[in-house]
């Protein structure tokens, strides 16, 4: 033989080549996803006039009178692909939990409404097919102190009406914030002014307790319940010793939902008809230094001026 075996075997197996770097060939495909985002985006209704339930936990009403009163321009926020598919994936999540888990779980009551016929029902859902979507109970809160108009009034949608009379919010929950909820729902017993307890200085988990508590906290008002449920579905494998999925539950609070109201009727007395020469509403920042002060555009013209 006038080969070794070694050598026969270097002919046989392949000789190894150099690692080849993952070419992405997913570029058509991204930017098909992005227009369609971005489409689908510019089709959503117009949201009713009013101020969101949703909204006005982070609402500085005294930011909202200076940027008027001032002329300042504030930056249009910019919905860039990484935001729009976050959302999206929110919006799936809620879609989930709300038409398919508790619909089939039998645990929301109310009007479903069929995707395909229109057709509507009361009561539990019939199936979980996710074909009957649930028609969130409506929230319109008027401010006493302020004329009854569609500007003027504090309005929203509940995620679920609870077979037991309870309501409920529904939320999904990146992995990092959920282990911290259940401290920051522990903390939620120490604010006694939750006009100023907006914004985020802290955890993310103790501004997800404070706003979504007092995002039920109005609901209750609105819908006149005494308690209810905020659930969380982790978007992901939750972490090691952690439930499966978390709930808090809430009672009705007067102060959240008089801080709500006095943050709309402080905006109302500021806009003065037109004029935004009324009272200014007060800080919620406690000073310039503080996180959300820091990323306001009138800080300068908010700590110049003393409160109202
Ligand atoms: S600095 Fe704080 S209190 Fe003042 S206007 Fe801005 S957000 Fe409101």
């Amino acid at each position: 033989m006038s080969d070794s075996f070694a050598n026969v075997l270097k002919e046989i197996i392949p000789k190894k080549t150099k690692s080849v770097p993952l070419q992405r060939s997913t570029r058509a495909l991204v930017s098909r996803i992005n227009d369609w985002l971005e489409e689908s985006r510019k089709e959503e209704p117009p949201r009713s006039p009013g101020f969101h339930v949703s909204a006005l936990f982070d609402l500085c009403p005294r930011k909202e009178a200076l940027v008027n009163k001032l002329g300042v321009e504030v930056l249009e926020e910019t919905f860039d692909a990484k935001k729009l598919l976050t959302f999206a994936i929110g919006h799936a999540y809620h879609d989930l939990v709300q038409n398919k888990i508790l619909a089939k779980s039998r645990l929301i009551v109310g009007v479903w409404k069929h995707s395909g016929s229109g057709e509507e029902i009361e009561g539990h859902c019939p199936d979980g097919s996710g074909l009957w979507v649930y028609q969130e109970p409506r929230v319109v809160l008027g401010i006493p102190g302020v004329p009854e108009s569609e500007r003027w009034r504090i309005v929203g949608s509940c995620d679920g009406d609870l077979a037991d009379g309870r309501l409920l919010e529904a939320k999904s929950c990146g992995i990092g914030i959920y282990s911290g909820l259940d401290k920051g729902y522990a903390s939620l017993d120490g604010i006694d002014d939750w006009y100023t307890a907006c914004g985020k200085d802290g955890s993310w988990a103790q501004k997800y307790a404070r706003s979504h508590s007092f995002q039920l906290r109005l609901y209750l008002c609105g819908l006149d319940r005494q308690e209810g449920v905020v659930f969380y579905l982790p978007k992901g494998q939750p972490p090691k010793g952690e439930p499966a999925m978390k709930e808090f539950i809430i009672r009705k609070l007067p102060g959240a939902e008089e801080a709500a109201r006095e943050k709309v009727r402080s905006i109302f007395n500021a806009w003065a008809g037109g004029e935004w020469g009324g009272p200014l509403p007060r800080k919620v920042c406690g000073s310039p230094a503080c996180k959300r002060a820091k990323d306001c555009p009138v800080v300068t013209q908010c700590f110049a001026e003393s409160d109202s």
